[in-house]
């Protein structure tokens, strides 16, 4: 079985990263500049930001975190938007999902100016990927295109099986594997899916996006199958100094006697989903110094 490690991958891309950001301010005085607005004080939320901070500051990238209470209004973000949208000095914006049921969360992507979308949600960057020309890629279907190139996975002409739809995830996954080039056959399961064990077993690629720990049981993987699990959950654990330990969708070790390759949780697709916004960072500065200068 080969385990796919992301994180010593992240390490790599991340080196690669730094040299051409400093490429980068070296040839435009431009620093990068990361905005991430955060809404409320969800425990999960707060840790990814405060590891994109790091991110940031290890690649030597500007960060600034906006860090807003629960009660802020749909309006008060929107504003916000628009003055980090007009601000020369952000170059790429990520608003941390979930948002407070309050706020509409496709209002407020929408808002976002699309060539500072790092997470690459806006639709006109969703139309971009959907059309076979991605411009800025959401960062964890991105992260998993990364891993399969690097482990050498082809897809073509492989029945890739993902569970979860999200548009995070799932959505812009499926979109991207199913192009031209990378042409696998995608089935794209879900929460209504009749007989979803009829579908996973026949997946030479299994991707787990679903949010419920260790969801994919052995029986519902092939022998030989690559699995990939994108899930991060907390599983309460006492003998943790956090309290909780980290799983994945996948029920790990028992899927790993069957898979041919899987991912590990943690290090798996998570830190290499971090590199990717950092990636994006860079290519959202690239185009917004392009526009500063009218070359777009
Ligand atoms: P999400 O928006 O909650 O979507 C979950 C998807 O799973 C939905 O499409 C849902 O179906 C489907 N689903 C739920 N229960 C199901 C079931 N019993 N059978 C089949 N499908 C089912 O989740 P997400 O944002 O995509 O995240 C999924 C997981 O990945 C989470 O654990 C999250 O923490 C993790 N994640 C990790 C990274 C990373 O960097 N590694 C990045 C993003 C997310 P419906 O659409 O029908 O509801």
């Amino acid at each position: 079985m080969i385990n796919l490690v992301g994180k010593e991958l992240a390490l790599h891309l991340n080196k690669a990263l730094m040299e051409d950001g400093n490429q980068f301010k070296a040839s435009t005085g431009v620093t990068p500049t990361l905005a991430v607005v955060l809404v409320g004080d969800d425990p999960a939320s707060l840790t990814y930001v405060t590891s994109k901070g790091r991110a940031s500051k290890r690649l030597g990238f500007d960060h600034r975190t906006l860090h807003l209470p629960e009660t802020t209004s749909e309006e008060e973000l929107l504003t916000l938007l628009d003055q980090l949208n007009g601000d020369v000095e952000v170059d790429g914006i990520l608003v941390q999902l979930p948002l407070p049921s309050h706020i509409d969360e496709l209002k407020v992507i929408q808002r976002i100016d699309p060539i500072k979308d790092v997470d690459g949600l806006h639709p006109y960057n969703m139309g971009l990927l959907l059309l076979g020309e991605p411009r800025i890629v959401p960062c964890t279907p991105l992260a998993i295109l990364h891993l399969l190139d690097h482990y050498q996975i082809s897809t073509q002409g492989k029945n890739v099986v993902i569970v979860g739809r999200s548009n995070i995830v799932g959505k812009p996954l499926g979109a991207l594997l199913s192009q031209k080039g990378r042409d696998a056959t995608v089935t794209l399961c879900h929460s209504q899916t009749a007989d979803l064990k009829s579908h996973t077993l026949a997946a030479d690629i299994l991707v787990a996006a679903i949010g419920v720990p260790q969801f994919i049981s052995q029986e519902m993987v092939r022998e030989g199958a690559i699995v990939i699990d994108v899930g991060i959950n907390r599983l309460a654990d006492p003998n943790h100094k956090r309290g909780y330990r980290l799983v994945g969708d996948v029920e790990w070790e028992r899927v790993a006697q069957k898979a041919e390759a899987i991912t590990p949780v943690p290090g798996g697709v998570g830190p290499l989903t971090i590199a990717m916004l950092m990636k994006n960072t860079l290519m959202a500065a690239t185009l917004h110094h392009s526009r500063r200068n009218k070359f777009v």
